[in-house]
């Protein structure tokens, strides 16, 4: 275009914006100046003022920091549909994927990020290292969430290309710098997730406390799923959560029913006590009114015969107000003593509950779990070795020689060694053992993903720590010993049939001469 055409060109469109009628703005002006000079109209870009944009917008959390970048790489590409889709996901809303301007690219065309250089040969230990890649991506997926659809997408995609050895390295190199950017995202987000649904356990847990603050049963209860929601978590404790949590609302269950039970009974007594006072207040009515009368007879009376029927009128109306009186002394002190047997019976209804409530999973003596939790946990262990094929130990150990601590130091020292031993049994196991209390001196011990020696180990392990740790009755110490069968569980076999096998194994620890532990 010459320098005198050009020219015209400014003048007809200046003429044609105003036959158009329309405001001489910047972008009016370009237009009509194309389409007089013949140039196609190409939308203007303006990079600066959003990348202005851009920089404004606040990136507090992984999402926004990563639409945030994703805006900024359209911006910088002068890509529209980029910059639609940074700023739509940014808004909350992820748009299903439709090419690569969230700069992922898919493992058959190119990524935007990688470099043209000709395809490079994946030689046979590199394409090792990728299927390694590949399979290290798949193990971290479930820790990954699944509700994210296209980063599964993206996952597929990036499997897809690590697992073929004919993909140019440098595209796969391309696809795993974009695809760790993404990782990242996605980890704090679930970090973040975990985190918000603790404070909302923990929030619940606090509210239970303070429904009914005068239960030092809830209270207790409430304090130990406190400490057991707290970080750092395992699957053991979050099965004693939720454990504990069922104890909670059996708990709850039970005093609600109770209080509704005894409201209704005050209620009752309430209404026989009302309808006792109107009577009460009746008959006074009626022996005042009458003694009113034979105050007034008597004022007129002139003869002594004419005061005895009056007389005679005053101690019959007495007699009966008396009898009246103490027919409602009567009735009003046999509904006293049965509040007070209410009240005694709901005290102990209180204990009973408190009692059972506490021993619906766990041994009220030493916090271990009970027959029933043990099953409950069995259960679960079995079915993670049918799923994981891992193997299962379980110990049974009992205490030596029990009956003479009893004999000789009292019962009260006896349960102390029972606590001492959950105590130290507890301390000395890994997070994903559970501690529970077969009978009266006997205790199951569940060793998950442990082979047979390593269970016996364990075992030993634990006697060792017993040796070295006793306790003291008074001023005396008092060191506690076991012995102990442990049992593999074989396939095809029941908990209750390994533990019979460990329970025999126990039995000859202790023909062998106790403090001793056997394989079954
Ligand atoms: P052994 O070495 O052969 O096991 O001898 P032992 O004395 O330990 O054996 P035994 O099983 O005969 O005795 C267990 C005793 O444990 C009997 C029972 O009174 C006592 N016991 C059971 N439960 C409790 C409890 O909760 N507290 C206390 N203090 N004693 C208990
Ligand atoms: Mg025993
Ligand atoms: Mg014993």
């Amino acid at each position: 275009m010459s320098e005198k055409k050009s020219f015209e060109v400014a003048r007809e469109t200046l003429k044609q914006l105003t036959a158009r009628k329309l405001s001489p703005t910047p972008l009016n002006y370009q237009k009509i100046y194309n389409e007089i000079a013949g140039i196609s109209h190409v939308p203007h870009f303006p990079a600066d003022s959003l990348r202005e944009i851009a920089q404004a917008l606040p990136a507090k959390t992984p999402g926004q920091q990563k639409q945030k970048g994703l805006l900024e790489y359209a911006i910088d590409r002068l890509n529209w549909e980029g910059v639609k889709t940074a700023l739509v996901a940014y808004g909350g809303f992820v748009p299903p994927a439709s090419g690569n301007e969230s700069g992922f690219s898919a493992p058959t065309s190119p990524s935007p990020l990688a470099p043209s250089t000709p395809p490079v040969a994946v030689p046979a230990l590199t394409s090792e290292f990728m299927a390694q890649i590949g399979r290290l991506i798949e193990y971290a997926l479930p820790a990954l969430g699944s509700d994210d659809e296209r980063f599964k997408e993206q996952t597929d995609g990036l499997l897809k290309a690590l697992r073929n050895p004919g993909t140019d390295i440098t595209v796969v190199k391309a696809m795993l710098v974009n695809y760790s950017h993404r990782l990242s995202f996605a980890a704090e987000d679930q970090a973040e997730i975990k985190v918000a649904l603790l404070k909302l356990l923990h929030l619940v847990f606090e509210n239970i406390a303070q429904i009914s603050p005068e239960e030092q049963w809830l209270k207790g209860q409430m304090e130990a799923l406190m400490s057991a929601s707290s970080p750092p978590l395992s699957l053991r404790r979050l099965d004693d959560v939720e454990s504990r949590l069922r104890d909670v609302i059996f708990k709850q269950k039970e005093a609600k029913e109770r209080t509704v039970v005894a409201q209704n009974e005050m209620r009752e007594m309430l209404a026989a006590f009302i309808d006792r006072l109107s009577e009460i207040t009746q008959s006074t009515g009626s022996y005042h009114e009458k003694l009113e009368e034979s105050a007034r007879l008597i004022e007129q009376a002139k003869t002594l015969e004419d005061i005895a029927p009056v007389l005679k009128e005053v101690v019959g109306a007495t007699r009966t107000m008396a009898s009246d009186s103490r027919i409602a002394r009567d009735e009003l002190g046999s509904m006293r003593e049965r509040a007070s047997a209410t009240e005694v019976e709901i005290a102990k209804l209180h204990q009973e509950l408190d009692r059972v409530s506490t021993e619906a999973r766990h041994d009220p003596l030493t916090g271990a779990l009970n027959r029933k939790g043990l099953d409950e946990a069995l259960d679960r262990e079995i079915s993670t070795v049918r799923r994981k094929e891992t193997p299962l130990c379980m110990a049974l150990l009992d205490i030596d020689n029990f009956k003479k601590i009893n004999d000789t130091l009292g019962h009260a020292t006896g349960d102390v060694a029972l606590n001492h031993l959950a105590t130290v049994a507890q301390e000395c196991m890994r997070p994903q053992d559970t501690l529970a209390r077969y009978g009266g001196e006997e205790f199951v011990i569940l060793l998950p993903d442990t082979p047979l020696e390593k269970g016996i180990e364990a075992m030993t392990r634990l006697q060792r720590e017993l040796t070295k740790r006793f306790f003291l009755a008074g001023n005396e110490k008092i060191m506690i010993t076991f012995s102990a069968g442990v049992a593999q569980l074989a396939s095809g076999e029941t908990g209750i049939e390994a533990i019979r096998r460990a329970d025999q194994a126990m039995y000859l620890a202790k023909r062998a001469g106790k403090n001793r532990v056997l394989g079954a």
